[in-house]
């Protein structure tokens, strides 16, 4: 671990520490930053994670609910440009015990999330709920705009159109390369636009 910046640590939240205190929702409102919050060329900038959620105990259930936020950063998918959004996302979420008992009847925990064990204790581990949020979050496949057809598309032609088949060293006299002169000129175009 590189950096002292909590990783998960604040989502984790004793169920006896909570069902001791007097109130019965918990308002938590702070930033979280873990690691590994990335899907194909997106990511969550600095695993940056914000908070605005409530935890509320209802008898055997500890239900999670509000809103997470984040800001992602990736590639243009066609044009390789950098991209970034937010997400905003709401949360809803229900913990229990993982038997599956409660007042000794037996009931469905499918849709819940287990409490886990640490250290003999109980606890409210919210890592999976805000991870799985983000992650299905993100775009898969950025895209600058829907109208993206890359940097220029007459740059990028299919493998067909820039097969050249004469050895005319001087390809600049092409009159195909022509066109991308002029193009370069009128945008004052430099290689370094397109790279990242
Ligand atoms: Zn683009």
């Amino acid at each position: 671990m590189t950096t002292n910046r909590s990783t998960g640590e604040n989502l984790v939240f004793s169920l006896a520490m909570l069902r001791r205190r007097p109130e019965k929702v918990h308002q938590i409102k702070n930033d979280t930053f873990l690691e590994s919050l990335e899907i194909s060329t997106a990511h969550v900038i600095e695993g940056r994670v914000h908070l605005d959620i409530s935890i509320e105990i209802s008898q055997e259930d500890v239900l999670v609910f509000g809103q997470i936020g984040s800001s992602w950063s990736g590639e243009c998918r066609r044009c390789i440009e950098k991209v970034s959004g937010k997400l905003e996302l709401s949360i809803d979420e229900v913990f229990r015990a993982s038997d599956g008992l409660e007042n000794g009847v037996k009931f469905d925990i499918e849709d819940a999330f287990p409490f886990k064990e640490i250290n003999g204790e109980q606890v409210v581990d919210l890592e999976e709920v805000v991870r799985d949020s983000v992650l299905l979050a993100l775009p898969f496949s950025p895209l600058c705009s829907e109208e993206c057809l890359g940097p220029d598309p007459e740059r990028f032609p299919t493998q067909d159109s820039i097969h050249i088949e004469d050895t005319d060293l001087d390809s600049k006299k092409d009159p195909r390369w022509a066109v991308l002169d002029d193009l370069k000129t009128d945008k004052n175009f430099s290689p370094e636009d397109t790279v990242a």
